[in-house]
């Protein structure tokens, strides 16, 4: 890439996450001088939604989430949504409640306690009016049924759904997160998704540590490389790259309530 882009939002990132424990703090210094203007850190469990809230105090650029993943329905503490309250009303810098949704793709997941922590977090973001962030996996249908019935404000994160799901969901009034999946050699479904989605409607993101995008494909993911993202989406946009950033950087701020 020629010149550096500038003004990165990544919307959805995971630094709390052990792929990061050798080098977390070296990691987090270095972004800003690398176009990085504001991280959100999404949250899967207790443990990431305490270590999030750490984080954002100890960064100015960085925000985050609080939130219990569909993969701990499981294994989640009973009284989760205590410290899920603790954490937001210490920290101003909390900003969402996620990540959330239904995850189906795991052998021997429990559809019933999955719809009942969604629907218990999406009922708790509504009492206290703030955005959602859904993760959703092979379980659209459920997925837009519950999304049709509580109507968040809300963002359906790393989108993996067709271009009509991707309609659906900006006709609820949602935006839509993307990955480094764009930059995939099988990434036709995405990019179809993606030219459905208006440009005051797009988010970009990392998923990181995971998700990098093509040339690092495989390798752990950082919130720079949104850059090579970016640079799909402009294609598909026909815009040019900072100024899709740009706009991006802008809806993100909007959602996330910075100013
Ligand atoms: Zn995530």
């Amino acid at each position: 890439m020629s010149d550096m882009i500038r003004n990165i939002f990544d919307t959805h990132a995971h630094y709390a996450d052990r792929a990061f424990d050798e080098d977390r703090d070296e990691m987090l210094a270095s972004l800003p001088d690398k176009g990085v203007r504001y991280v959100v850190l999404a949250a899967s469990s207790i443990r990431d939604t305490v270590e999030n809230s750490r984080l954002a105090e100890k960064y100015d650029y960085i925000y985050c989430a609080a939130g219990i993943h569909p993969e701990f329905a499981d294994t989640n503490p009973d009284n989760y949504m205590g410290t899920l309250r603790d954490t937001i009303r210490s920290n101003p810098k909390v900003r969402a409640v996620g990540e959330i949704g239904l995850d189906y793709h795991y052998e021997g997941y429990n559809k019933e306690k999955q719809i009942r922590l969604f629907e218990e977090q999406l009922e708790f973001a509504s009492e206290i009016d703030m955005p959602v962030i859904i993760h959703t996996r092979d379980a659209t249908e459920d997925t837009m049924n519950i999304l049709k019935k509580y109507r968040p404000r809300g963002v359906v994160h790393c989108f993996s759904g067709s271009a009509e799901t991707a309609k659906e969901v900006i006709k609820l009034g949602m935006y839509i997160g993307f990955t480094g999946v764009l930059t995939f050699k099988n990434a036709k479904k995405a990019l179809r998704a993606l030219e459905e989605v208006p440009m005051d409607r797009l988010l970009l993101e990392t998923d990181c540590p995971y998700m990098a995008p093509v040339p690092f494909r495989g390798k752990r993911c950082d919130s720079s490389m949104i850059a090579y993202t970016a640079e799909k989406a402009a294609e598909i946009k026909g815009l040019p790259v900072q100024e899709l950033v740009d706009i991006t950087c802008g809806n993100a701020k909007r959602f996330y309530g910075i100013v």
